[in-house]
């Protein structure tokens, strides 16, 4: 057994089973993703349009991609044919273009929203009002080839423990509200390589692991 799936096995052990793990491949080689594959891993993670294409094409066709990174709009329509689960929606706009492409192939394809839980600038989301916004709008709601299953948020990027508990405890506590409410609610994607067990405290179901599965990330142009 070779360390990434060992690392993998020791996650998976030592977390809840209805935990969901995503493997978050960006800026890593094939290789890589094949070596979780080999073991009956399928949910890879991505945050360039053209990287997942690459290596979609490459690359068995049962593997289930997520796309985590921000939205390139112009790029949407190249990934809704294949495109298991969008992580990371901020506007009406993304969601319009979504859902015209996938009628296309006759697909619903399922996004969380991406809310702000940290003060950080570089760091995006929407807020809780303008979700449900959009979650109320006559305009989503005629949509019928997307659907919105959670949230998804990046907690501060510092040591601090008991803000960071802060912030996945705000998005759970905004999750929970809203799930009665919306019955196609399933996901909360939280938790990364230095917090994922914080937010498996708060309520997490899909933990998104790069470097703790991977090791430290190439620099882009080495991958590509
Ligand atoms: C890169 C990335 C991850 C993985 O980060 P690690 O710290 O390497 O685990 C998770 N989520 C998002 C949105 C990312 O961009």
């Amino acid at each position: 057994m070779n360390p990434i799936q060992n690392r993998f096995f020791f996650i998976k052990k030592s977390i809840p089973k209805n935990i969901k793990i995503l493997a978050v491949s960006k800026n890593k080689d094939i290789s890589y993703i094949e070596e979780l594959y080999k073991i009956g891993h399928r949910d890879f993670g991505e945050n360039y349009v053209q990287e997942m294409i690459k290596k979609y094409q490459k690359l068995p066709k049962d593997i289930r991609w997520h796309m985590i990174g921000r939205i390139q709009k112009n790029k949407l329509k190249y990934i809704t044919h294949f495109i298991y689960l969008i992580h990371s929606i901020q506007k009406i706009e993304h969601l319009q273009i979504i859902n015209k492409e996938a009628s296309k192939y006759n697909r619903v394809v399922n996004c969380l929203l991406q809310i702000k839980i940290c003060e950080e600038k570089n760091k995006s989301g929407i807020t809780d009002k303008k979700a449900s916004n959009i979650l109320e709008s006559e305009e989503y709601k005629n949509m019928k080839n997307v659907k919105i299953i959670g949230f998804m948020g990046i907690a501060s990027f510092q040591k601090s423990i008991q803000k960071i508990r802060h912030e996945f405890h705000y998005l759970n506590e905004l999750y929970k509200s809203l799930k009665n409410q919306y019955k196609d609610f399933k996901i909360l994607s939280m938790g990364m390589s230095k917090d994922y067990l914080i937010a498996i405290e708060h309520g997490s179901n899909l933990i998104r692991l790069g470097t703790f599965l991977f090791g430290i990330r190439d620099k882009k142009e080495n991958f590509i």
